[in-house]
């Protein structure tokens, strides 16, 4: 890796590219295809001598992970990326590459594993681009970073510098050994998934963790409204900032003012309308050589802000990211057909209870789809919540199922959810 490199995109990604219109934004981006399509067309032999952008196929994780061999560019096989991404999470050592490439693994919520390319050059340009996106005071200043992650791999040791002082934590480790960490190292940009960052905010509430990061940034996880304002309260912030990414890229990002806009300087996304403001992205990442991605359709539901963002950015911005699109539940209608009710409706019934407030619940369909309720909650508090479930479904007319109620958990490491459908794997992707 280098640091020049990483210096040079992030000199890019700062002063580069402003978009003064969408207008300008979006002929820009024609451009940029136009040339990446081109390359791709050349060197990966799934998409041999496509030309515009409609003539690729809509890809998934299945499609990647099926046409992996002759969808790379770099010549690597399924079989050896795979026991070489396995090799390093058993031993956890993330350091080497095969044949000069960065290898992981993704697991995503089906439990489906996917696997995922990076060259160097693409490494530098994704820290350069965080890095331009984040540190408030440039890349000369020092920081001291604290970044949560379920694994390591190198792509996050990219980061590094003499002035920058990346420290990572393992999520699979003990919370007293982060807390010890913590204190010891006092970071001034605390990055971690929103299920993290509140158990850090619990331990600074409870007087057993004292930091004061400047920069809070949420990963991999849904940012929930109460929760944003519960961190905002606990770290003193008037911004907890959100990265909204996967394996297929760094999709978006807040501004200063707080709002999520989609990346749209370093992705093109179609919307998949599903209403008026919500849509599934569908992914071209037009910088992503070594394992293209493009057309790939996500799982998740963004939903559109109404009015522009204050900053002006020419990117459009979000409302929020909604959830998994998986995580829609499904009730049987009074006409009897399946009725689709998207994961904020759900939430709605948890925070309108006004009797008990709650701070963390969680709210699953079963596959036998009935609602379990994990949340600690009084007899009183139980039959609010079903009273919110009950006028909710007669609302939306949709005959309400069986709700079961249990103590709150969830496991530890694992992706924390406040509403998931829980699949039948058997018989779906
Ligand atoms: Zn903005």
């Amino acid at each position: 890796m280098g640091q020049f490199n990483i210096g040079r995109y992030y000199l890019l990604y700062k002063y580069g590219r402003h978009f003064a219109s969408r207008e300008k934004l979006e002929q820009w981006q024609r451009k940029k295809m136009n040339h990446h399509l081109r390359y791709i067309a050349r060197h990966s032999a799934v998409y041999r001598g496509k030309e515009s952008l409609q003539e690729y196929p809509i890809a998934d994780k299945r499609f990647m992970m099926e046409n992996f061999n002759q969808l790379n560019t770099v010549g690597i096989r399924r079989e050896e990326a795979e026991k070489f991404a396995v090799e390093a999470e058993k031993t956890r050592n993330f350091t080497p590459k095969l044949k000069g490439i960065t290898v992981g693994l993704s697991s995503g919520t089906s439990g489906k594993r996917g696997i995922f390319l990076i060259s160097d050059q693409e490494k530098d340009r994704w820290a350069g681009y965080i890095l331009a996106k984040f540190l408030p005071k440039g890349i000369f200043a020092s920081y001291t970073i604290a970044f949560f992650m379920r694994a390591d791999s190198n792509l996050y040791q990219a980061v590094r510098s003499r002035k920058i002082r990346f420290h990572f934590f393992d999520l699979y480790g003990e919370m007293e050994e982060h807390v010890r960490r913590l204190q010891q190292i006092s970071p001034q940009i605390l990055v971690g998934q929103p299920s993290l960052l509140l158990a850090l905010a619990k331990e600074i509430e409870q007087g057993r963790l004292a930091i004061f990061p400047n920069l809070v940034i949420s990963i991999a996880e849904v940012l929930e409204k109460e929760d944003e304002e519960r961190l905002k309260k606990i770290f003193g912030l008037e911004v907890i900032h959100q990265v909204y990414q996967c394996t297929e890229g760094c999709l978006a990002s807040t501004c200063p003012e707080g709002t999520i806009h989609l990346n749209e300087d370093i992705v093109h996304i179609e919307r998949e309308y599903l209403d008026e403001r919500r849509f599934i992205p569908i992914v071209t990442d037009f910088e992503r050589k070594a394992q293209p991605i493009i057309r790939y359709r996500l799982n998740d539901i963004l939903v559109e802000k109404k009015e522009p963002c204050a900053c002006g950015s020419a990117c459009l911005a979000l409302e929020k990211i909604e959830g998994r699109e998986d995580d829609v539940f499904w009730f049987k209608g009074y006409d009897g057909a399946e009725k689709p009710v998207f994961p904020d409706f759900i939430r709605r019934c948890m925070l309108f209870m006004t009797e008990e407030q709650i701070e963390e619940y969680r709210v699953v369909q079963e596959t036998d789809g009935s609602l379990h309720v994990y949340g600690d909650l009084s007899e009183k508090g139980k039959k609010e919540a079903e009273k919110e479930f009950a006028c909710l479904a007669e609302g939306m007319e949709f005959v309400l199922p069986q709700i079961v109620f249990k103590p709150y958990s969830w496991e530890k490491g694992r992706k924390m959810k406040r509403v998931e459908r829980k699949r039948d794997d058997l018989h779906h992707g």
